[in-house]
């Protein structure tokens, strides 16, 4: 279609206007069906069938005296991706797969928390931080470690963990630990260190890091993360962990990530026929922020969104903005109130409160689907024209 002219959008937008005035929009999650046009596209190549008999044993790899339920197809996946994008280093690193980097959270609060302490083990991120920490620390009211809260305010002495999401969510900004004492212990969660998201400055070398293909290719459904582990025996903490958890991690969704990540890493090196994942993924998310940016500039003043100056991006070898995979939109003038002031206007968000600031701000999902984020846009600017 022509879409392009902007009388064409202009004739487009009295249809979602006229209907759907009354539509909920809801952005609350970070669901990252955003990408399925592209892996529609992909066919065959990320296709796989298992037959009834495969995949009935326990175990992926006894020889793997680390992590026995990992699939070595899929570690390979892993370390090959990582040295395509140059995101992370591999070498020297223990791969532990998880069901979601979310269960790897909690094997690294559990593996790195002492197991004869007095007192539970503090866990800490600087505020604005991922909303589900907190809960996901003290859910169980764990005796080996709870949440600590904003880390720039913690002053207890002693071992903690510090928490670093970079780039953050909900922010998006670049992050490295802000406590820098000998006592603390890091754990990095690159869930967003991908160039559509931000630009790769260099292979991350830390501690434990943890990814997740939620994130990177739009997965979240497979629950496939992993960690990359320096030390040995936090490793096989972890994989403790998940054992007595879940006894491993399903080799059906360690086998499709493997396959998927292997298209990945092969349209970035061959480059041949189609678009690459990450130049598909980077150019959406840059028409998204760039529709988003004109929508908040609209309002006059209503609404405010961070802005990100430009670094080199080692991956596609130029200049690049950041394109989050969340807006954190702050309300201004006398809103107080932001999630609720948007939830009056049928958008669904999640409130600064939930991230450890102020409820003028929200976090909305930029990785929806194509009809959510239209609607979503044009539902912005009639705000801004009352
Ligand atoms: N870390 C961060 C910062 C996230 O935003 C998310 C997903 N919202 C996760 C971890 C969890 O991802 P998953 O369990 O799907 O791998």
């Amino acid at each position: 279609s022509n879409s392009s002219s902007s009388t064409c959008k202009d004739h487009q937008q009295p249809s979602i206007n006229n209907n759907n005035k009354n539509r909920v929009i809801n952005l609350d999650h970070g669901d990252p069906t955003v990408y399925e046009e592209f892996w529609r596209e992909s066919g065959e190549k990320t296709t796989i069938t298992i037959p009834g008999w495969q995949s009935m044993s326990y175990f992926s790899d006894v020889s793997n005296k680390v992590c026995w339920f990992l699939e070595p197809e899929f570690a390979k996946e892993v370390v090959r991706l990582h040295g395509v994008v140059g995101n992370a280093v591999t070498e020297d690193r223990h791969i532990i797969v998880g069901t979601g980097s979310s269960q790897l959270f909690l094997a690294a609060l559990y593996a790195l928390s002492p197991t004869d302490s007095l007192e539970p083990m503090s866990v800490v991120s600087a505020s604005p931080y991922y909303s589900s920490y907190p809960s996901m620390t003290d859910y169980q009211k764990s005796g080996l470690y709870k949440w600590g809260g904003d880390a720039e305010k913690f002053e207890k002495s002693g071992p903690y963990i510090e928490l670093v999401t970079s780039p953050n969510n909900p922010d998006g900004c670049v992050r490295r630990s802000v406590l820098n004492r000998t006592e603390g212990l890091l754990v990095h969660d690159l869930a967003y260190y991908w160039p559509h998201y931000t630009p790769i400055s260099s292979p991350a070398d830390h501690d434990l890091t943890l990814f997740t293909l939620s994130k990177a290719t739009g997965h979240a459904g497979m629950r496939i993360g992993w960690a990359l582990v320096k030390d040995k025996e936090v490793a096989k903490k972890m994989t403790k962990f998940i054992e007595l958890n879940t006894i491993g991690v399903s080799k059906d969704s360690q086998l499709r990530a493997a396959k998927v990540m292997r298209a990945v890493s092969d349209g970035c090196e061959l480059q041949g026929d189609g678009e690459s994942f990450f130049k598909f993924s980077h150019k959406l998310m840059s028409n998204r922020w760039k529709q988003l940016r004109e929508a908040v500039h609209r309002s006059n003043g209503l609404f405010s969104v961070p802005t990100f100056s430009p670094s080199f991006c080692t991956f596609f070898n130029q200049n690049l903005e950041p394109h989050p995979a969340f807006v954190w939109l702050k309300c201004e003038g006398n809103v107080e109130d932001c999630e609720r002031f948007l939830r009056g206007h049928n958008i669904l968000t999640r409130s600064g409160t939930h991230f450890g600031v102020s409820q003028q701000y929200v976090r909305i999902s930029m990785l929806d689907t194509h009809e959510n984020f239209m609607h979503f846009l044009h539902r912005l600017s009639t705000i801004n024209s009352r």
